[in-house]
């Protein structure tokens, strides 16, 4: 079995985002490839983790994927200040003898964003609503290629390294099956250190908040880091949701139209027409969203944005919503099949360099920078006695169950699959156990 005949069977995906499909994104060929070690999110831990742990496989998964997609350049982009991280793969390198070169990066945020790192890197811009293939490069994950490793020894993608910080006790990385409930993981890293607590799954900036209770409580194949945060503070109203009247009204009484969110924003720094200070002008002054989406102008430029969340918790001095406005005009536009036109070639602005936003003034702007770090090499295994896997871990055809209640299954047991070469991602069993429901999630009782 070739290496993408192997991680379509382990069913692994992308856990830096939105957990696109590896064997779909590998399937191509590509001048550059680069790993997205970043890690750019305040309190997130979880690369860090790996690189210091599992650098070699890192880098043997690397060569394995360069050479797939023919790539004659492979490399893994990576702050600078991650010295331990660095040595640790400047050491898998040399022993391996591998044409992977390491990459610095500043710390600055959104540094991980996909056409951010491929600029830095490469010195190329993805054109404006284009993917980074566009210009010949693949990126993924850290993450993914520690999962691609496993597939290699087939093993599937079924244990997730997280980590759980914010106001818990002792904030830690974690190991845990797919499928663990969020409660576990936020008692494994010592508990909710304070009483009105919320969680939010991702990094602070672009996480979202989830419920404990349900199945988005779940550990999925995108989950990087659960964060416990408490109520009442800048954090959860940035995590709030808002609807479009009530964005349109704080727009229209409150926007001075400083475009200091415009000015940082870091598409908009790479040459992208993302202006998010005009779609909040345009929004203020509409009748209705049919108004607002009528003209392939600055707010359908909001299908640009990232949703970095810069705009919102750092450049408005008035303490506006630009991301939201956009969030919510993203999705409409999705839900109403508009695109905008036109896939245009950027040139980065010149004073780009001196508005990169750095990362620590960020974590002390949103207010996590009081919180502590996990412990450096101390990882802490879960062993939950039931887990409720989601069919749904990603975008593309959801996998069909092969199992049903009563049937006994063990870690790595295929549950749900999908038709060979299909946009989606099998699933597996992640304890051993007893399946008790299939519906849009099975669950499995140890
Ligand atoms: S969230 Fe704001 S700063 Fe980030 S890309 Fe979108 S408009 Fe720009
Ligand atoms: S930074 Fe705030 S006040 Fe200034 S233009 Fe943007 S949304 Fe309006």
């Amino acid at each position: 079995m070739n290496l993408l005949e192997l991680v379509e069977k382990a069913g692994v995906t992308g856990c830096g985002g939105a957990g696109f499909p590896t064997h779909i994104k590998w399937n191509a060929k590509a001048d550059w490839f680069i790993v997205n070690a970043v890690e750019c999110e305040p309190l997130l831990q979880t690369d860090q983790y790996l690189m210091r742990n599992r650098a070699d496989d890192i880098v043997y998964a690397c060569r394995q994927a360069a050479e797939m997609i023919g790539a004659q350049n492979a490399v893994i982009a990576v702050k600078r200040a991650y010295g331990k991280e660095i040595a640790a793969l400047e050491k898998a390198v040399e022993t391996a003898g591998a044409a992977v070169r390491i990459h610095r990066m500043d710390s600055f945020y959104p540094a991980g964003d996909e056409q951010v790192i491929v600029y830095e890197v490469t010195g190329k811009t993805v054109p404006c609503g284009g993917i980074p293939l566009d210009v010949g490069v693949v990126v993924s994950n850290v993450a993914t290629l520690a999962a691609a490793f496993d597939a290699m020894k087939e093993e599937p993608f079924i244990m997730k390294y997280i980590t759980v910080a914010g106001a818990v006790n002792s904030p830690a990385v974690i190991r845990a099956p797919l499928g663990t409930s969020v409660s576990e993981c936020v008692e494994a890293a010592g508990g909710a250190a304070a009483d009105d607590c919320f969680v939010v799954s991702g990094g602070p900036m672009m996480g979202k908040k989830i419920a404990c209770d349900a199945v988005s409580g779940r550990v999925t194949k995108t989950t990087s880091g659960i964060l416990v945060l408490p109520k009442g503070g800048f954090m959860e109203e940035y995590k709030g949701d808002m609807d479009l009247e009530a964005l349109k009204k704080r727009a229209r009484s409150a926007c001075i139209q400083c475009s200091y969110c415009t000015m940082l924003c870091p598409r908009h720094l790479l040459g992208h027409p993302l202006e998010p200070h005009r779609i909040m002008r345009a929004a203020a002054f509409s009748e209705d969203l049919d108004q607002l989406l009528e003209s392939d102008g600055p707010v359908r430029n909001a299908s640009l944005c990232s949703l970095c969340g810069v705009c919102t918790a750092y450049a408005c001095p008035m303490g506006l919503e630009p991301s939201k406005l956009n969030a919510f005009l993203k999705e409409e536009m999705a839900r109403r099949g508009i695109r905008r036109s036109g896939k245009e070639t950027t040139v980065p602005l010149p004073d780009r360099e001196w508005r990169k936003v750095p990362t620590g003034r960020i974590s002390r702007r949103v207010g996590t920078a009081d919180y502590g770090g996990t412990k450096e090499d101390a990882l802490i295994e879960i062993r939950p006695e039931e887990v409720a896997i989601a069919l749904r871990q990603g975008p593309g055809v959801l996998p069909q169950p092969v199992v049903a209640a009563g049937d006994r299954v063990s870690p790595g047991t295929l549950i749900a699959s999908i038709p060979a070469g299909a946009l989606g991602s099998n699933l597996h069993a992640s304890i051993e156990g007893t399946v008790v429901e299939v519906s849009d999630v099975i669950r499995i009782r140890g």
